[in-house]
């Protein structure tokens, strides 16, 4: 069986043991959404989605994080919640708050920090597997609620996703047929921009991946900060958003009603040029 085919299984039988994600899934049935066109052909799409609070919301400094069991590690997890080995170092897991059509989270077995330099090749794999799913990453400071754990997601495809650079934001686009050259044309970027922010312990950066047509295509997200200035703001001038690779690809998702009905185009064009990095 491939393994989209074993995934369609792993849904059926988690949907029926498993209330949390039942409760999830209906939840994303039931999400309101509207989309914001710009004239040359591109578009952004809000989705309201209160479950996700948690993740927008997550501390990620240091003391946060130690002080917090790891609901990525397998003692952790929910006992429900089972899994997909693959490459025998991931396990591929229904996200039990999902965004998309069959939202997937892949941690590593081992509790290892976010840092994706040297594992945009199971990337790739995982891809390669999956064509009807994108797989996305987010960096420890560029969405990622468990930055001490190295993991992937993933969800079936839509257009808004595959949106490659626009002038929202800026958008590096690698493509090839062949898995290592597109690998090595990832690290040459990254150093490019690891020479940009020598600083951080990784560029900072969102990732989208998937299959078209026998190629593989890699859409890098370079960031400049974690979060856009109105979401540390007060009152009406707050807008609780925390960009990750979907909201960076054209799928931004709103926690509170209030953000959802008054988020519009400036909003957006002055959150993107927060928090994306110019790129030449
Ligand atoms: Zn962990």
């Amino acid at each position: 069986m491939n393994l989209q085919a074993e995934i369609d299984n792993l849904f059926s039988s988690q949907m029926k043991k498993w209330e949390q994600l039942r409760n999830g899934i209906k939840q994303l049935d039931d999400t309101e959404e509207k989309v914001i066109t710009w004239g040359d052909g591109f578009n952004v799409k809000i989705q309201f989605n209160p479950a996700r609070m948690v993740s927008t919301s997550a501390k990620i400094d240091k003391e946060s994080i130690e002080n917090r069991p790891c609901f990525l590690c397998e003692a952790n997890r929910p006992a429900l919640q089972k899994g997909i080995l693959f490459m025998e170092k991931y396990i591929i897991l229904c996200n039990p708050f999902p965004i998309l059509r069959n939202h997937l989270t892949i941690p590593l077995h081992s509790h290892v920090p976010q840092l994706i330099r040297n594992k945009v090749g199971d990337m790739l794999s995982l891809a390669e597997q999956l064509p009807d799913y994108v797989l996305f990453y987010n960096g420890p400071k560029c969405g990622a609620s468990a930055p001490d754990h190295f993991h992937l997601q993933a969800g079936l495809k839509s257009p808004q996703l595959l949106q490659g650079d626009n002038v929202l934001r800026s958008c590096l686009m690698i493509e090839s047929g062949n898995k290592s050259e597109v690998e090595e044309l990832f690290e040459d970027v990254y150093q490019y921009l690891h020479h940009r922010q020598p600083k951080e312990d990784e560029p900072m950066m969102n990732i989208i991946a998937y299959i078209e047509q026998n190629r593989y295509k890699l859409n890098l997200f370079p960031r400049k900060a974690h979060r856009p200035r109105q979401y540390y703001e007060n009152g009406s001038k707050q807008l609780l958003i925390s960009p990750g690779a979907l909201d960076m690809a054209g799928m931004i998702i709103c926690v509170r009603e209030e953000d959802f009905k008054k988020i519009g185009t400036h909003d957006i064009e002055d959150i993107y040029s927060q928090v994306s990095l110019p790129v030449i």
